[in-house]
């Protein structure tokens, strides 16, 4: 998104179609002023929706419009993305954002589905905070669309970006950990193997 040169004066930028998940930067606060949808943290701005970024070229304003068009219907074997929103003792509480295959359609409204602590991956899973973290963003597959229940078992699926617990920046995979850029700290999750991939 920061190209080094700045952005040109006589180059057309009204608004790119570009998919952008929460924490993803999206421009620095040197060049801009932060719109809908986006926060600015330590001279970054992130997007804090699903959506694409749009930029108001003459007000120098960059945000995210959130994706939007008719609600998708959820089936059973979807592969659903969604943030982290809680971690109880045997569920992973997930507010679904999109399904794979309709991702120009948001999931309208706050729908929470969930992750239980056998659906996680094959091998036993002693406590659901080594696997998830609040705020990230994860992949699975839906079992039972009645119940939003989700299945992470698939080496595809689990997190897909996680943020440190102590300074909520984007972390960086480092063989089956994740390692902190701002900290150095590492942590655990069920990493799925797009890790870092971006979206699909
Ligand atoms: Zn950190």
């Amino acid at each position: 998104m920061v190209d080094g040169e700045g952005v040109a004066a006589t180059e057309p930028k009204a608004e790119r179609a570009k998919t952008v998940l929460p924490g993803d930067i999206i421009g620095i606060s040197e060049e801009y002023t932060t719109g809908e949808g986006a926060f600015d943290e330590k001279g970054n701005i992130y997007a804090t929706i699903v959506g694409t970024v749009v930029e108001d070229p003459k007000k120098r304003v960059i945000g995210v419009k959130p994706l939007c068009d008719a609600p998708p219907v959820i089936k059973r074997g979807d592969i659903v993305y969604g943030t982290v929103s809680g971690i109880k003792s045997s569920v992973v509480l997930v507010d679904l954002a999109f399904i794979e295959g309709s991702e120009n359609r948001e999931i309208a409204g706050d729908i929470m589905a969930a992750i239980h602590v056998s659906n996680v991956k094959k091998s036993y899973v002693s406590d659901l905070k080594h696997e998830f973290g609040y705020q990230d963003i994860i992949k699975g597959r839906i079992l039972d669309p009645a119940t939003l229940r989700i299945d992470t078992t698939h080496p595809r699926h689990g997190v897909i970006k996680a943020f440190c617990s102590k300074c909520k920046v984007g972390m960086i995979r480092k063989n089956k950990v994740l390692e902190c850029p701002e900290c150095e700290r590492t942590e655990t999750r069920k990493i799925s193997s797009d890790y870092g991939k971006g979206l699909v």
